[in-house]
């Protein structure tokens, strides 16, 4: 097993990129932050799969974090996750530093509107800005055919499914399934910022998630369910649910009742760090 090969600059991954193309290869993109665990690892499978050459981007992107201190304390492990990466032979790692990204006089936002406004897009102000921005570079620079995204981050991959089809980008975007620990958490580079005892906690978010969603589904009274499911977050140590939310799988439009394809979605702060998470309930 070698290594892949890791790639800093916009003008060598042109390179690379026209070699595949001229041989009539299909590209997929995988767009990562690093800090990668299992559930980035499920997307670069479906890459393999679905593509004949993978590129796994890791960029921390200034533009999507509204608090510069996460944005400083954010897992940097490039090493480990190189290593990580050599199992399954992907084609390039790419790691651009900030200015193959945002040259000198960046000046361009790409905005998704509506389904942008609630849930994560309504408590982390400018967040969905960055990551549209982002991607729509990834996108471009790497000419990508099919990109892979989490389920994980639920309103990100309708955001970005919205704006390849937006911006006639040529890309598929595809959904990949939340890989989870034994005990439920959905896996997240922010799980590192656990201690161990708000780790034991933390699986309570998926648990009275799924209560809720199966009240639900048994025709149970949404108000009360959701009023349950935050009594029993909070007594697991959470401090602040930010939201609960039954919202439309598609569209993400709040619902009162289970009369179309829903998703729960959740964030909600344990001990500093704010997790996120979300499942189909029918
Ligand atoms: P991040 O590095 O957190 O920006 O995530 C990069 C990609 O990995 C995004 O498409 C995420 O949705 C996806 N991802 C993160 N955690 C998981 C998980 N537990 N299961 C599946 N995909 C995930």
């Amino acid at each position: 097993m070698t290594a892949p090969k890791i790639i800093r600059t916009l003008a060598e991954l042109r390179t690379e990129i026209a070699r595949w193309k001229a041989a009539g290869e299909t590209i997929g993109v995988v767009p990562t932050m690093g800090a990668l665990h299992q559930g980035h690892l499920s997307l670069v499978r479906a890459a393999k799969e679905g593509c004949d050459r993978v590129i796994v981007t890791i960029f921390i992107n200034p533009k999507q974090f509204n608090n510069p201190e996460d944005y400083e304390n954010y897992p940097r492990t490039e090493e480990d996750d190189a290593r990580k990466l050599t199992p399954l032979a992907v084609d390039v790692v790419y790691v651009p530093d900030g200015t193959q990204i945002y040259p000198d006089g960046f000046a361009t936002t790409v905005s998704v509107d509506g389904i942008t406004d609630g849930l994560c897009g309504a408590h982390r102000p400018g967040h969905f800005d960055g990551v549209a921005t982002v991607v729509t570079k990834l996108f471009t620079q790497s000419q990508a055919d099919r990109a892979y995204f989490g389920e994980k981050d639920y309103q990100q991959l309708q955001v970005v499914t919205r704006l390849a089809r937006d911006l006639d980008l040529g890309v598929e975007v595809i959904g990949c399934p939340t890989i989870r620990e034994e005990d439920g958490l959905a896996m997240s580079s922010r799980n590192l910022h656990l201690s161990d005892r708000a780790r034991t906690w933390a699986p309570e978010l998926n648990r009275a998630m799924e209560e809720m969603a199966e009240g639900l589904r048994g025709g149970g009274d949404m108000a009360t369910l959701r009023a349950e499911a935050i009594a029993r977050i909070e007594r697991a140590g959470f401090t602040e649910v930010e939201y609960l939310d039954l919202r439309a799988a598609d569209t993400l439009e709040l619902m009162g009742s289970l009369d179309r394809p829903a998703r729960l979605l959740a964030a909600a702060w344990l001990a500093g760090v704010r997790l996120i998470d979300n499942i189909a309930v029918n």
